[in-house]
């Protein structure tokens, strides 16, 4: 492709709106433009790199058995409410009626509809196990769409279903679909990790959530340095304490003064103690019923462990206001011994002796508590967030905290959905079951947002070869030198020949503007075509990646980048 024919309109400056890099990046390189909130264009190098990953996808998705079907975008409100999904799904199903009155909603994603398509076609266990795909336009009315391809309100997807006769059929077809998760990452160049995610309170579910690790990231994710275990912040489990406590004497519980001091740090300052040596009493309100929450000082509660103990879907921490009503005592004095409200414990601090705790009287806490003596907890469990302290609950090794960006999700979705829309087979006697499904997402349009955050530099994107929108890009710096345009367009159309996906910058600008360009749109490798060939003989080829360079003669150049991309691709 000739620059000088491409509708890539770069730009010098940032765009005030773009929040992250691979935002500021896109726009700047004239991958996409804004429409309107959340909903942006792909010009021809976005839509580029776009079909790179969705040809990897495709790829794998076929390999691994998977057929491909395009379902309609715009779906029936009936088959929403038959999944009780039209009532819970909220703001971000976008709803509509036409002109007969029905009504619908634009798809966020397409468990209803695949759901309904299979329970019409498919009768029989011998149609079984049946996994389909699409790649298709989402729409969910984000509240505050943000960070262009990152967070949009229109997005491309791939999403997957599975329909399988048993439990043990289903699990197969997950493991299936988390080895060609893998295999499709590893081919788009992408440094990732597979991690445990919650399912909140559906029984016999799994998940796993597939990161891109990226500074920007806006996850945090726990890995483990020494094997492989990796979970978001909100699964991540807590190794559990294997010894029992040394046996300490037991000290008399006093009340002490603690004047105006409320917050951990205030509070064991003032008694010269380690945060440690402090239990928090924390009020949350699981789904609106009150529960006080007792962690160690210095950790933190995650609402989702306790939600999933409690049973509660949403989970948050009472306001200053909403403590005194429920205990009459002022948030900061909070105490386990005599409240009177719901009691539960991570089970660190079973483990911690003569401890600090509020009073249940402001300016007062009570020094040496014990569990057990001085109060009783209703429920124990691991209910607080990983620190890079904890050991890996695998093996015990060091634990890292690092950020990660979303680009797949798989789920184990068992029968919920084909239990609310009665999809059901035969199976070999004749009598009826559930399909037990699963559902498989990536984020396409996604991976390309998240694979600039991964790689790129103060100049700009640093495209891994795979997804890259070309592979090579010729630069012509002498344009009105007869030799050097000749040998431009003779190494253009060479590469062509090599099947190599090739930009020629033939445009009549200065170097300075044709380099820049170059290293903010980003392609894997430049060819260079200047006043060293008119004297020496030699192009230059540069790898945007590491800046490494090497000087060839032009056949020798189109030989040696025609074998190091035939290698690159190859190896992944
Ligand atoms: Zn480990």
């Amino acid at each position: 492709m000739r620059y000088s024919k491409l509708l890539l309109p770069t730009l010098k400056e940032t765009p005030a709106e773009a929040e992250v890099v691979s935002h500021r990046l896109l726009l700047r390189g004239g991958f996409i433009r804004k429409l309107t909130s959340g909903v942006y264009s792909y010009l021809p190098l976005g839509l580029a790199a776009i079909r790179k990953v969705e040809q990897i996808v495709r790829e794998e998705m076929n390999r691994a058995g998977a057929q491909e079907v395009l379902l309609p975008m715009v779906q029936p409100a009936d088959l929403w409410r038959e999944s009780g999904r039209w009532e819970k799904y909220g703001p971000e199903l976008l709803r509509f009626t036409d002109r007969h009155e029905r009504e619908s909603c634009l798809g966020p994603t397409h468990e209803e509809v695949i759901t309904d398509l299979v329970r019409r076609e498919i009768h029989s266990y011998r149609d079984l196990p049946v996994n389909l795909y699409q790649v298709q336009t989402k729409f969910r009315d984000e509240i505050r769409p943000r960070f262009g391809l990152m967070r949009g309100r229109e997005f491309i997807m791939k999403d997957a279903y599975s329909f399988d006769i048993d439990n043990e059929q289903a699990e197969a077809e997950y493991r299936n679909m988390y080895d060609t998760y893998h295999r499709i990452f590893e081919r788009c160049g992408l440094a990732f990790r597979a991690v445990e995610a919650d399912t909140g309170t559906i029984g016999g579910s799994f998940s796993h959530e597939f990161m891109v690790l990226a500074d920007t990231g806006e996850d945090t994710i726990v890995i483990c340095k020494d094997c492989s275990y990796a979970a978001n912040m909100e699964k991540a489990r807590v190794k559990p304490i294997e010894q029992p406590p040394e046996s300490v004497d037991l000290l008399e519980c006093n009340k002490v003064e603690t004047p105006g001091k409320r917050k951990v740090g205030a509070v064991t300052e003032f008694l010269g103690i380690s945060p440690k040596q402090l239990v928090k009493t924390l009020v949350y309100l699981a789904d609106s019923q009150p529960v006080a929450v007792l962690v160690r000082g210095d950790h933190e509660v995650q609402p989702v462990k306790l939600g999933n103990l409690l049973g509660a879907v949403e989970v948050e921490m009472a306001d200053d206001k909403q403590v005194f009503d429920v205990t009459g005592v002022p948030t900061g004095y909070l105490g386990p011994a005599g409240l009177k409200i719901k009691l539960v414990a991570d089970r660190e601090v079973v483990a911690m002796r003569n401890f600090a705790i509020g009073a249940n009287e402001k300016n007062y806490h009570l020094i040496n508590a014990n569990l057990g003596r001085d109060f009783e907890v209703d429920e124990i469990d691991d209910l607080r967030m990983v620190t890079p302290e904890d050991s890996c609950p695998e093996c015990a090794g060091r634990l890292e905290l690092t950020k990660g960006i979303e680009v797949g999700h798989i789920f184990k979705l068992g029968d919920s959905y084909s239990k609310a829309l009665n999809a059901v087979y035969q199976d070999n006697q004749g009598e009826e079951h559930h399909f037990v499904m699963g559902c498989y997402g990536i984020g396409v349009s996604r991976v390309v947002a998240a694979a600039i955050e991964q790689n790129h530099d103060e100049n700009g994107i640093i495209f891994p070869l795979p997804v890259a929108p070309f592979q090579v890009e010729i630069l012509n710096l002498g344009l009105k030198d007869k030799a050097i345009s000749e040998v431009a367009e003779q190494i253009y159309n060479d590469l062509e020949k090599e099947s190599i996906e090739v930009l020629f910058d033939d445009r009549d600008e200065r170097p300075g503007i044709k380099f820049k360009d170059a290293d903010l749109i980003g392609i894997p490798y430049r060819l260079t075509v200047g006043k060293k060939f008119a004297s020496d003989g030699v192009v230059e080829i540069r790898k945007r990646a590491d800046g490494h360079t090497i000087e060839l003669s032009p056949d020798e150049a189109v030989r040696e980048l025609a074998s190091m991309i035939n290698e690159e691709m190859h190896s992944a």
